[in-house]
């Protein structure tokens, strides 16, 4: 017999042709597939105590026979089932709330479950909320016993007891044949068990601890194809030739101090600064000035003309950042940063300095938003920066008149513009321009990666590109979404900024809200209401949008003037609501979630949330930037009748917290990684093993290990890199990495 990892499945002992077909539904075709197989839990049958033996706030094996089984609808609308279950030494109740499937399962049960979680007092009864379960059934091994028994992944018609037995028969006849793809060397500098161990113990665990050392070892394994292909990519990058920007401000190629720690001290560095460009412009006098600027700026620094440009003094934080870009962008190699700052930390400042090196460079730039009315707001902002500078910026977007986008277009292209804003019309084919070296992207998880590549695709060789995202998202998730983008982060908030307070009130305390909005609009502050999303049907929810509307507005609200803003609403509308809002025509404005985005009225200071249970946190976080934007104590009411216990959480972290990195966290807990990004292209988020929520520190070793590993040997061309070339080749097949170019 052949021990080769290629060998079929059914040649194992103990499965045979007829059950190697129950394997095949699983994808388990070879011994090597079943080798790498992985359980999905582990049940420690060595020490299931006695009933009779457990203390409140134990977490706890329990096993017993169904004695009882009861459902029950509170005053709440809830369901309660509660299933007791004797061992003969005494009786737990098992409770779930609002899981009518656990019920359906074990209404004519009357085996034996298997119970994990922790164990509490309830009315003098022990009982475990939502534990982990399992029914014995007639086909499980009963010699299992006395083990830690690992629990396979199963699909319909296969027993747990055949994968368990082919696994068993695959760790004791074939681990001879497993290769590692790991050198020894490596391992030992990371502290990795080899493969076959690992397998064997994932397989057959004796000792917690070994098990979990094997698990350390496949979890970093799998997270370092990853993190090497981005780290290949990455090196690809730094391979093609980019725009070297002359920043004036960058002498030698360092940037200016930033440490200042005063507006004054600012000024006086940024006056140093002008007379140190002096010197450098002479270098790089043939385009560092567009000539009608050349008068008025001559000898003026870029840092001081950030100054000038900007209503206020640049944070720290925005300054180190806009000095990281400085950097990246007076290199040779295009650069691919991500900026990441929490809603408010004044991203778009950053992005509007770094256009500014851009065009005094002698380069146009451009800035993608996702929606029109980010786009129409970044245009307004950025206008007013650059307008009394002589710097023209244009406006693309889909709605516009065909003689409009030819005017913008015709602009563009001959550069008389250096400046672009717009949604995805700036990637329209015939959009064209004359020298474009810079490319912003404000992205919020929701352009694709063929769009980022159009936009970059339109500039000259390879533009320099600043991703900017508008929540921030947990470090595990920037890592394998964005980990072949260099990471800065605004990590501090525009000074004089109250924290916004925040409160959670019951559907029943509505019109106390409502009273305490009132005070505030009598105080000359507007409000934001913002209305149940019932429906991913834009349809359903404008109508809904349009009710509130029309109950506030003829009710609570009656004495104001209120405006309404859906996804439904014509363009035309939806700006001049926008725009009577920003010129305070408007105290309230009833919405749905399209305010979310960028909206920035620094006079609204509340907003009232309805139903918020509806939403998720990252969008809870993201709605309530809206306000404390302004001078004003703002405050944000979730009005919510949360019954679950995600949704408790959910209120509760938002009453909480007002740290936007805090909150990714909760939420990629609460709703794993895939739906946090909300993303198509998860792809990179697709592990089989390892966990973005529980595996953060394993991650960063693997990026570290990776960033070495390609530092030394770019294309893993050395022969003992074979095999880990192949499985990242493998890795770059299976999942398309996430790249920008
Ligand atoms: P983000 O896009 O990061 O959510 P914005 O760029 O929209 O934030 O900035 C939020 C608000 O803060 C804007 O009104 C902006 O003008 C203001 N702002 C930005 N940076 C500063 C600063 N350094 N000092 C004072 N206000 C600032
Ligand atoms: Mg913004």
């Amino acid at each position: 017999m052949s021990r080769g990892l290629d060998t079929e499945a059914q040649y194992l002992k103990g499965v045979g042709p007829k059950l190697a077909q129950g394997l095949a539904k699983l994808g388990l075709f070879t011994v090597g597939d079943v080798l790498h197989y992985l359980p999905r839990r582990y049940e420690d049958r060595r020490n299931v105590p006695p009933i009779r033996t457990l203390r409140p706030g134990d977490f706890a094996t329990v096993r017993g026979l169904v004695s009882e089984v009861n459902s029950r609808p509170t005053r709440g609308g809830m369901v309660i089932l509660k299933v007791t279950i004797e061992d003969g030494t005494g009786c737990v109740g098992l409770t779930w709330f609002n899981q009518p499937w656990v019920g359906r399962k074990l209404a004519a049960y009357k085996g034996e479950v298997v119970a994990y979680g922790m164990v509490k007092e309830a009315n003098y009864l022990l009982e475990i909320n939502s534990p982990e379960f399992e029914l014995i059934d007639e086909d499980d091994d009963h010699d299992q016993f006395a083990r830690i028994v690992p629990v396979y992944p199963l699909t319909e018609g296969v027993a747990q007891r055949t994968v368990r037995r082919a696994c068993q028969s695959a760790v004791e006849n074939y681990l001879g044949g497993v290769q590692d793809p790991l050198t020894d060397s490596f391992r030992q500098t990371y502290n990795l068990k080899p493969l076959a161990w690992c397998l064997k113990q994932i397989h057959q665990p004796e000792e917690e601890s070994d098990r979990l050392e094997a698990r350390r070892r496949l979890v970093f394994e799998e997270f370092l194809y990853l993190q090497v292909a981005l780290a290949m990519k990455r090196a690809e990058t730094q391979q093609e030739l980019g725009i070297a920007f002359p920043i004036p401000d960058l002498i030698d190629g360092k940037a200016p101090p930033l440490v200042a720690s005063s507006a004054a001290e600012m000024r006086d560095l940024t006056g140093k600064m002008a007379k140190a460009a002096v010197v450098k412009k002479v270098k790089h006098s043939s385009h560092l000035f567009e000539p009608e600027a050349e008068a008025k700026y001559a000898g003026v620094g870029l840092w001081d003309q950030i100054h000038q440009m900007l209503p206020f003094d640049l944070t720290g934080a925005q300054r180190r950042v806009i000095g990281e870009i400085f950097r990246d962008m007076e290199r040779p190699t295009p650069m691919n940063r991500l900026v990441q700052g929490d809603v408010g930390s004044g991203k778009t400042a950053v992005a509007a300095a770094a256009m500014l090196a851009a065009v005094r460079s002698g380069y146009q730039a451009a800035m993608m938003a996702p929606t029109e009315i980010l786009a129409e707001q970044h245009y307004a902002n950025l206008h007013a920066l650059f307008d009394p500078m002589g710097i023209e910026v244009v406006l693309l977007v889909g709605k516009q008149t065909k003689t409009e986008k030819t005017a913008a277009g015709n602009k563009t292209r001959e550069g008389t513009a250096k400046i672009a804003v717009g949604t995805h019309a700036l990637i329209q084919e015939g959009v064209a321009f004359d020298r474009l070296g810079f490319v912003v992207i404000d992205e919020q998880h929701r352009f694709g990666v063929l769009q980022r590549a159009a936009l970059r695709g339109k500039g000259l060789g390879n533009p320099d590109v600043l991703v900017m995202t508008a929540t921030p998202i947990p470090r595990t998730l920037t890592m394998t979404l964005y980990g072949d983008l260099d990471l800065s982060v605004i990590d501090e908030l525009p000074p004089g900024r109250k924290p916004i307070k925040t409160h959670w009130k019951k559907p029943s305390e509505r019109s106390s809200v409502y009273d305490a909005v009132l005070g505030l609009l009598r105080e000359g502050r507007q409000a934001y209401v913002v209305c149940p999303m019932i429906s991913e049907n834009e349809k359903v929810a404008a109508q809904a949008a349009e009710d509130l509307f029309e109950r506030l507005s003829t009710g609570a609200l009656a004495e104001w003037r209120v405006g309404l803003l859906h996804g439904q609403m014509k363009s035309k509308e939806k700006e001049a609501v926008m725009l009577d809002f920003r010129a305070h025509k408007l105290d309230v404005l009833v919405s749905t979630t399209v305010i979310e985005v960028g909206v920035d009225v620094p006079n609204s200071s509340v907003m009232v949330i309805e139903d918020a249970n509806r939403f998720g946190l990252s969008q809870l976080h993201q709605l309530r930037g809206r306000v404390g934007r302004g001078q004003y104590q703002s405050y944000c009411v979730l009005i919510a009748d949360s019954r679950t216990e995600d949704g408790v959480i959910r209120m509760e972290t938002m009453r909480d917290t007002n740290d936007g990195f805090q909150i990714a966290e909760a939420d990629l807990r609460l709703r794993g990684p895939g739906e946090l990004a909300g993303t198509k292209q998860s792809g990179n988020l697709d592990f089989k093993i390892a966990d973005l929520v529980q595996d953060g520190k394993q991650l960063e070793l693997a990026r570290e290990a990776a960033i070495q590993l390609i530092g030394k040997d770019p294309s893993l061309a050395l022969p003992e890199h074979a095999a880990m070339l192949e499985k990242v080749k493998q890795r770059r097949e299976e999942q398309a990495v996430v790249t920008i170019s």
